[in-house]
């Protein structure tokens, strides 16, 4: 019997855990399902977090000892940051048209906004705190960032991605300057760790249908508790700015990236989507970039057929820089509430959010939820009340779903154009 698609098999994990947990959120079983399904989802989680640190060094180290020159890995670097900056300010582009052409905030009935608030505000109280620690970031502190003092503090955190990715450049770079006979053992020990991590996501990915199950029946529990009732209420209150930001990121998807795709690389964008839809889907279900990693790691490897050296570069710094979702997000979430306020943005003030939210994005850790802490950034910059955040709140755990998949296409796809325009290089050289 032919085994069926990976993608198929996520994918009936993610429908029926989808509707395990509505039924069980209508039938009182919140409880069971937090105490006895959601924890599946999270050791998938966990897994996939496990295997991130080992992963980014010993392919990272692996890729760039295989260089031709450090002039190589410049001008690769200097092709992805480029690129990855590019496709964020569009994102953010196109979700500002999308949100100005909808107008979803001046809509909403003004009673609904304020109930909203309401209702909210005792949930941003409680992220106040990481509020007041992204306000007093100063311009530069996302470049300080990403220099860790000390390596075991860096690859205890997930969060810090970027100082691994730091730590293991350093690393691959020493390693290529210096040839001798030790260094050559240390080359062999790390490569031959790459491979075993690469088996290892392999392995992980074997429970994955099981681990989105419990994460999609997990998450619609916690929303809902054992009242569906109030996600519908806030669906219908809160639909049209949904449909305005699902809109845009589908948007993005298909003509930014389906551009990139078409035009910059060999593949169709069947083939494309095909091959990245694992990772896609462990994207959406888990919300987080980071632990996505090592399925986007095996997705551009194994089946679009990225060499190493250019996913073990390009995907770790994507992860972590280039949330084109969330800026999108960003971008449509403070032109919905100070239309909600009543708050007039001009041009120049729409100039400004392109510019912060791709900072903001940039600052954002790929982590569930960061992309709205970011956000106020965004407002401070243009003058609206950072207390507005509490309108969109309710649903910012179903949108934050549907941005981290788009985050996730987006690292994949530029990916794929740096490995084939690297490959049109090197048959030039
Ligand atoms: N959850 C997103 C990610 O991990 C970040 C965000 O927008 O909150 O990519």
């Amino acid at each position: 019997m032919m085994k069926m698609k990976l993608h198929w098999q996520i994918i009936i994990g993610l429908v029926t855990g989808t509707l395990f947990g509505i039924f069980a959120a209508w039938n009182q079983w919140s409880g069971f399902t937090q105490d006895w399904i959601a924890p599946f989802g999270t050791i998938f989680v966990n897994l996939l977090k496990l295997i991130a640190v080992p992963l980014v060094f010993a392919s990272l180290v692996t890729g760039i000892s295989s260089l031709a020159d450090i002039s190589q890995l410049s001008r690769m670097g200097g092709k992805t940051i480029g690129i990855y900056l590019l496709t964020t300010a569009v994102a953010i582009i196109i979700g500002l048209v999308v949100v100005n052409t909808l107008e979803p905030g001046s809509l909403m009935p003004q009673k609904v906004g304020i109930e909203l608030q309401k209702a909210y505000q005792s949930n941003l109280d409680e992220k106040a705190a990481s509020v007041e620690i992204v306000k007093d970031r100063g311009p530069l502190q996302p470049l300080v960032d990403i220099v860790p003092t000390n390596i075991i503090g860096a690859a205890s955190s997930n969060r810090s991605m970027l100082q691994v990715v730091f730590f293991s450049l350093l690393f691959g770079i020493g390693l290529m300057l210096v040839q001798s006979e030790g260094t050559a053992t240390v080359a062999r020990f790390i490569s031959g760790m790459n491979d075993v991590v690469i088996k290892i996501v392999d392995l992980i990915m074997l429970v994955a249908p099981i681990g989105v199950f419990a994460l999609m029946a997990g998450t619609i529990t916690a929303i809902a508790g054992d009242d569906l009732g109030t996600i519908l209420e806030l669906l219908k209150a809160l639909g049209f700015y949904s449909f305005a930001v699902v809109l845009g990121l589908l948007l993005h998807v298909f003509l930014v990236y389906g551009f990139i795709i078409r035009f910059f690389t060999p593949h169709t964008f069947k083939k494309f989507f095909t091959a990245i839809a694992p990772a896609q889907l462990v994207a959406f279900s888990t919300s987080s970039s980071a632990a996505t990693l090592p399925v986007s790691f095996d997705c551009v490897e194994e089946n679009l057929g990225v060499r190493n050296e250019v996913a073990s570069f390009v995907l770790p710094i994507g992860a972590t820089i280039n949330l084109d979702g969330t800026a999108l997000y960003q971008g449509v979430a403070a032109v919905f509430i100070a239309q909600v306020l009543g708050i007039p943005l001009d041009f120049t003030v729409q100039l400004t959010i392109v510019l912060t939210a791709l900072l903001a994005s940039i600052g954002a850790a790929p982590v569930p939820g960061a992309g709205l802490i970011m956000l106020v950034i965004v407002l401070e910059a243009i003058g609206v009340p950072s207390a507005g955040v509490a309108l969109i709140l309710g649903v910012d755990r179903i949108l934050d779903m549907v941005r981290t998949a788009t985050n996730v296409t987006g690292d994949c796809a530029v990916t794929a154009l740096i490995d084939a325009s690297e490959k049109r290089a090197e048959e030039r050289a």
